[in-house]
């Protein structure tokens, strides 16, 4: 099995190749891949670079949900523990989206430490992505509901990191600032 910076390395090409084409939401119409580096640089950041294992989840986290992945393929070349927190941070692409975020928000406090770091970090980089300088009115009704929402479930995953934690708060007051 793969550890340390062989581990992530694979995993970021995994991701880069499965993801490609894909463009995030929001400023800059920046591609996918964008926001799984941004995701992955905050959990290695968060644990001091001590935890591969997150840091490959983060590379990883929107590929079962977002491409044409498997979990047993997962499973098998990064670990269970990096399969099973990427499942964890996974929707049901089968309900709608205002199902799939009542689930996430009634699902957070039940998710494994490592989860709730990954939701906590997606959600500061989706938050940061949200924010345009001059919003349009559609732009800014956007980032407030987004920013409602990601809160509730935040709310549920503090207290793994302080870091991560004030990062997202600073992200909030960031949105906070232009709405
Ligand atoms: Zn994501």
């Amino acid at each position: 099995m793969l550890t340390g910076i062989r581990l992530v390395s694979e995993a970021a090409e995994l991701a880069a190749r499965r993801h490609l084409g894909q463009q995030r939401k929001g400023r800059g119409d920046e591609p996918y891949i964008n926001h799984l580096a941004e995701v992955a640089n905050l959990l290695s950041s968060a644990t001091n670079g001590e935890d591969a294992e997150l840091v490959a989840a983060g590379w990883l986290h929107d590929t079962l949900e977002d491409t044409e992945t498997a979990f047993d393929e997962l499973s098998l070349r990064f670990g269970p523990r990096v399969a099973g927190l990427v499942e964890e941070c996974t929707d049901d692409m089968k309900l709608s989206k205002r199902e799939r975020r009542q689930k996430q928000i009634e699902d957070a406090p039940a998710k494994s430490p490592g989860a709730k770091l990954i939701k906590t970090a997606d959600k500061i980089s989706n938050v940061r992505a949200r924010i345009f300088p001059s919003p349009t009115r559609e732009q800014r009704e956007e980032l407030a509901d987004y920013v409602a929402w990601a809160a509730k479930v935040v709310a549920s995953c503090r207290g793994v990191s302080a870091a991560l934690d004030s990062l997202f708060d600073e992200a909030v007051a960031n949105a906070q600032s232009v709405l």
